[in-house]
């Protein structure tokens, strides 16, 4: 037959050990998640097959008329879920949704303010290596003595450099984000104000975490963190900006749509706005909350103290381990999470102070809080004995008991 497995056996043979690897790891990195058989089911579906250059109704192919029915799905699905006046469904990713941002409303050399990806921000936000810090002039804010967004020295850069577009957002920043607050900052000093939900996306959806479209002209995100779709990015705007970004993602950046992806993002959205929904981001920030509590009980120090999300920044400096080495270790007790730097970390990007911990994933196979307080005493007991063989296989049975239990995908 024409399976994978009898076409190609030897690719067959790596997606079944990452399937048995999801499974049997507990995943920690706050980015990841599991979307659900349908959406990818949609992702495996003829709608890979199709061209569909244009939007819905103005396309530059023939033969439209269907996936034109899952882009528009698409569209009004995600602009109910998030209370959005616009919406492009095709961006490839979380950067390109930012680049198509940045094409739309930046010239090089602009000035561009972003959170500092050493103290949360992501890369597209301004990194010196990424496109964003090479073609545009970056002012970069960050963290107050408290670990939480120095919204007073953001303001003051503001007014001092500028800039032509603010972002907000952040790939590794435990605490709510004072949306309205950049966003009269951004209105008091002319710049357009841009928010990368990326992270908080399904939180949002779920009235867990403040919702940024209201205030802001621009609201990019990924489909497959927090929001549990398939890998991919969208943009929210204002009416008035509509036009402009879609004329910037195509023909602007990106050709082709992946429609098979839209069309899982349409599924993801439909999941989204079901009332099981908000009750899985409840659960999220529950979890996150007592992973973080617990964590603090066996010593280690949580960035900012606390979390009011679904991630967190572990500070491993009093268990004397690096990022590197935590991360490593704690693979190697079948639990994921990532290196992480900390604010004012010591050690390089590559090695880190520190590991970012997520409930997204966790969440989704069914662990509560009770199993959640289990995992993070799991966590506290490899990073307390890290180089004790039986610790690790004795952590290895306990989070094996806990995958068994918790099937990923039934
Ligand atoms: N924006 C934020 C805040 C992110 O955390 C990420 C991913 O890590 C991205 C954008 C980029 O998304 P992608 O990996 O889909 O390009």
């Amino acid at each position: 037959s024409h399976t994978i497995a009898n076409v190609d056996p030897e690719l067959w043979g790596a997606i079944t050990n990452e399937n048995t690897r999801q499974q049997q790891h507990i995943e920690l990195i706050a980015s990841e998640n599991y979307c659900s058989p349908a959406v990818m089911e949609a992702q495996g579906t003829q709608l890979t097959n199709k061209y569909a250059e244009g939007y819905p109704g103005k396309r530059y192919y023939g033969g439209c008329e269907f996936v034109d029915v899952v882009e528009q799905l698409a569209i009004d699905r995600v602009k109910a879920l998030f209370g959005a006046e616009a919406a492009n469904v095709q961006p490839n990713s979380g950067s390109q949704a930012n680049q198509g941002v940045f094409f739309a409303v930046l010239k090089p050399g602009d000035t561009i303010m972003g959170m500092s990806l050493a103290e949360g921000g992501h890369l597209t936000h301004g990194m010196a290596l990424n496109m964003s810090g090479k073609w545009f002039n970056v002012v970069s804010y960050g963290l107050n003595d408290k670990e939480e967004i120095d919204y007073e020295e953001l303001e003051r850069l503001a007014h001092e450099t500028k800039p032509k577009l603010i972002i907000a957002g952040a790939s590794a920043y435990a605490l709510r984000i004072d949306f309205e607050r950049i966003s009269k900052v951004a209105k008091a000093v002319g710049a357009y104000f841009m928010v990368d939900m990326a992270h908080y996306a399904g939180l949002i959806a779920a009235g867990e975490y403040p919702n940024p479209v209201p205030y802001a002209d621009f609201v990019t995100s990924t489909t497959h963190k927090s929001l549990r779709g398939p890998r991919g990015g969208i943009i929210l705007m204002k009416a008035e900006h509509e036009k402009k970004i879609n004329s910037a993602i195509f023909p602007g950046i990106q050709g082709g749509p992946l429609m098979h992806v839209i069309a899982g993002k349409a599924v993801a959205f439909k999941e989204a706005l079901a009332p099981a929904f908000r009750e899985y981001q409840q659960q999220v920030v529950k979890n996150a909350d007592v992973l973080a509590k617990t964590l603090i009980e066996r010593g280690l120090r949580i960035v900012s103290g606390r979390t009011e999300s679904h991630v967190m920044l572990v500070d491993l400096r009093a268990k004397n381990i690096t990022g590197k080495e935590a991360e490593a270790i704690l693979g190697s007790a079948h639990m994921t999470c990532n290196k992480n730097a900390i604010p004012n970390d010591p050690e390089k990007p590559f090695v880190t102070s520190g590991i970012r911990l997520g409930s997204p994933a966790l969440t989704t196979r069914g662990f509560k809080q009770a199993e959640t307080i289990t995992i993070a005493h799991l966590i506290a007991d490899v990073l307390d004995n890290p180089y004790d063989a039986a610790t690790i296989e004795r952590v290895k049975v306990e989070v094996k008991k806990l995958t068994d239990a918790f099937p990923v995908y039934g």
